[in-house]
């Protein structure tokens, strides 16, 4: 253990742990350094988060800039940067309203409270929200709720009430667990944190036809598929639908902290005092998103992680041909990718990529899923440097 090892373990609380033992000092694009000076390869990307890599020129001037300028106001006066922001992510989506949050969590608990007053205001009162099994999205008490993981709920009950699960690209079972109760359906495009699970052709189709017959709103959590994660700047372009809530975070901020949940107008219930938050939207975060997303549109970052995410998948496929004894499936879509080991030895596999100088993602619900989010802006080379270190780590654990 290194000295900041120990240091942590003194005084943090042990929440998630720490599955990769480095300390990680400095990050430039696509590459990220250890207190001892080592570089890696990182293909996690501070969790699916660093669209332009680390620290952008683009983003660093923009802070820098934002940060002389003015940090924070209140919320009783206006603000420009969140202004423009949310012009440009209006402009961009078909979503019409904005409010800024500081994380994916916040943006779901604020789609799940605009869902059930909509509900209150609509639908007679119906409150409760259908999500999906092995879904996640974040870890308030009612995202606990919400997310379809018993254990990730259990340790915490009572939680609040409201949500049911059902299996995820099954819209049968759907179907049946709608009741005169049901107000919304709150769903991932492709699940992320369950191992990169992407639904057949057409489910989302039914789905948004199923809330349509039946007055339902549909929220899409978008907070790690969005903003061209997918290789379109929303996931939802890709599935011929559109939703009435969409929640965002992740590559929003690009590295730093913000959230946004979206809606339609028709969705768009709250009145002053139904709620807020006092980071959420500040100066700083917004004028460091906006230099993110207005970067993303100026070099259609987005078609860039859509053609470098076919190369990266194809070249993950062959690996998978290539030992078919050892991977047995490759899934995903962009930049959003996994493999699928046939024995539980993720961890092994990452911390050998991580002795040659790559940062991979095990999974945290399995042992046997490797997950690749690098930033979007990362090129063939990046892969093929990145394929050679895995087949490596995957072909030593061979017994
Ligand atoms: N929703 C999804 C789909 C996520 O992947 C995550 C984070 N992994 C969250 C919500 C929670 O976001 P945050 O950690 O910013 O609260």
């Amino acid at each position: 253990m290194t000295s900041w090892m120990e240091r942590e373990s003194r005084v943090m609380m042990t929440t998630g742990g720490r599955r990769l033992k480095r300390t990680i000092v400095r990050g430039q694009g696509a590459r990220v350094w250890d207190d001892e000076g080592r570089e890696y390869l990182d293909f996690v990307g501070g969790w699916a988060v660093t669209n332009l890599g680390h620290c952008h020129p683009a983003m660093v001037a923009a802070i820098e800039q934002q940060a002389k300028t003015l940090l924070i106001a209140s919320n009783d006066v206006y603000t420009i940067p969140q202004i423009l922001l949310a012009e440009q992510l209006v402009a961009r989506s078909c979503l019409d309203r904005v409010f800024f949050a500081n994380s994916g969590a916040e943006a779901n608990e604020g789609a799940v409270k605009l869902a059930r007053k909509w509900g209150k205001l609509h639908r007679d009162g119906a409150y409760e929200v259908i999500t999906a099994r092995h879904s996640f999205h974040g870890r308030t008490l009612a995202m606990t709720a919400a997310t379809g993981k018993p254990e990730g709920r259990i340790p915490f009950e009572p939680v609040p009430q409201g949500f049911i699960s059902v299996e995820y690209d099954d819209i049968a079972a759907l179907r049946d667990a709608t009741t005169a109760t049901t107000v919304a359906v709150m769903l991932e495009l492709v699940q992320g944190e369950g191992g990169v699970h992407v639904p057949r052709d057409g489910y989302f189709e039914a789905v948004r036809e199923w809330c349509d017959h039946n007055k339902l709103l549909l929220i899409l959590d978008e907070v790690q598929t969005g903003f061209g994660r997918l290789g379109t700047l929303f996931g939802y372009q890709q599935f011929n639908i559109e939703p009435d809530i969409m929640t965002l975070a992740k590559g929003l901020g690009g590295g730093v902290p913000i959230g946004a949940l979206m809606a339609k107008q028709s969705a768009a219930v709250f009145t002053p005092g139904d709620h807020g938050t006092t980071y959420g939207g500040s100066p700083l975060m917004c004028a460091a998103a906006l230099a993110s997303f207005e970067y993303m549109v100026e070099h259609d970052i987005a078609a860039h992680a859509r053609s470098v995410g076919g190369y990266f998948k194809a070249r993950l496929e062959r690996l998978c041909a290539d030992h078919p004894a050892l991977v047995h499936a490759v899934r995903g879509r962009g930049l959003l990718l996994a493999i699928e080991l046939t024995e539980p030895r993720a961890l092994e596999v990452a911390t050998t990529c991580l002795d040659r100088g790559l940062l991979v993602n095990v999974v945290p619900s399995t042992q046997s899923t490797l997950r690749f989010m690098p930033p979007l802006i990362i090129g063939e080379a990046e892969v093929d440097a990145a394929i050679g270190i895995l087949d490596h780590a995957i072909v030593s654990q061979r017994s």
